[in-house]
This record gives C-alpha cells, structure tokens and sequence, in this order.
C-alpha cells in the first residue's frame, strides 16, 4: 500500500513556508492499521511529530509537494492500494528567497505563487487494472457534490469525506465523522468515532469492495 499524509511545507525563505493545519493523525493511523493487518505500507509523509514505528511500514520522508510526487510516482507501480491522505499545499512560492528575508530592508513584499502538481490526479492518471486508489476531501459546503466531482476528475475509485460543518471532524482532532462515496454513486454515512475506528472503516470498505 501506498499512503501520504500531513501537510506539504513549501518553501518562501530559509525560515518560512507556506503550510496547512494537517496533524497527520488520520493518515498514521491508516498507516498502522493496514500493517496490522499485514500490509506492506509505503507511507509518504510530509513534515509531522508523530512517530511511528512497525516492520510493515517504510517511511519516506519529504517536504514538498514536488518531493511528495516523486516519492509517491516511485512507489505507486508496486501498491495494489493507494490512499491520497495527504492536506498537499495547493500553491507553492515560484522562487525560494535564498537568505531570509528581512522586514526592515524592503516594501510588503509580494510573493508570487505557482500551482502544485495534484499528486491524486497523477497517480489516477498512472492507474492499472488492479489498482484502487482512495482519496480525501476536507468540504465545508455542497460536500457530497464537490466529493463525487473530485472522486471522477482524478479517477479515485473512493473518496472519504469530511465536512468542516461535523463537529469532532477534520484536522487535529483525535476524532473523524467521515461518509465514504464510491465510483457508482452510492454513498455510505459513519458515525463519529476515532481516528483509529475510522481508519479500520475504510480499510474494511476498501476489501470488501475490491478485494
Ligand atoms: O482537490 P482537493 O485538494 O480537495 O483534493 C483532495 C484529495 O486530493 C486528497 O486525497 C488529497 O490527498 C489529494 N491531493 C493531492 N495533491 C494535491 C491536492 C490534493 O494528492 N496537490
């Protein structure tokens, strides 16, 4: 299995990045499950605290989206199942300020903007017959509508949903409230439950559908 997960850290200056909140939780547990279960797991991670050691999981470290991309279009030929957790940082700096830059030295400075490549779609792009590849969507409104729209763009077979508007649901909490949708249409709506809980659903959701 393939697995990213947290955030992408994009570079301005030697000392600032443009993230997001993504804590890694859900990803790491997915991760830890699918070992327990037996699965050799490839675990993409962009920057995180958390520690996880099992003979079952190789983590590659990266910082960028672009590093996330290269390390996931490696492992991908070899993952029956790949599971897109990652928060990847939708825009990254187009120059990289080689020594920190300094307030008192300049105007507001601009920083232009480039987008990041979509490391989903890539991989879904890249897909073999055999293959399933899973994706996230963090919503706050039109949720299903928006999830569906994701889930055939960057030919996902499912998409676990998130909405912002669950209480307990989404980045840093120890909890989730997920519905996961699948190619066909039909959806299937969990209850609030651990991450861990969560994790062992859409592990369960994937075998019994494609395996
Ligand atoms: O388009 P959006 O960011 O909402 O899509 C979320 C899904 O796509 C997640 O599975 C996420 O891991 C993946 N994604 C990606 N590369 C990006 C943006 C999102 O793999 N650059």
């Amino acid at each position: 299995m393939l697995i990213t997960v947290c955030t992408t850290y994009e570079k301005i200056d030697p000392v600032r990045f443009i993230g997001n909140y993504s804590s890694g939780k859900m990803g790491y547990a997915l991760a830890l499950e699918a070992a327990e279960r037996g699965a050799d797991v490839t675990l993409v991670s962009g920057p995180v605290s958390i520690k996880l050691s099992h003979p079952n999981v190789k983590i590659v470290d990266v910082e960028s989206a672009k590093e996330m991309l290269a390390a996931c279009t490696d492992a991908f030929p070899c993952a029956d199942i790949s599971i897109m957790c990652a928060a990847v940082a939708d825009y990254a700096p187009q120059t990289v300020a080689t020594s920190k830059i300094k307030r008192e030295h300049q105007e507001v400075p601009t920083i232009t903007l480039v987008k990041n490549p979509d490391i989903a779609a890539t991989l879904g792009g890249m897909k073999k017959p055999g293959q399933v590849i899973a994706g996230f969507a963090l919503e706050t409104d039109h949720e299903a509508t928006n999830a569906l729209e994701k889930l055939h763009r960057k030919n996902l077979d499912l998409i676990v949903l998130n909405s912002l508007r669950d209480k307990g649901a989404g980045f840093k909490t120890d909890t989730n409230k997920i519905t996961i949708l699948l190619s066909d249409g039909t959806s299937v709506p969990y209850e609030l439950k651990t991450k861990a809980e969560v994790a062992a659903d859409i592990l369960d959701k994937i075998s019994e559908k494609y395996f």
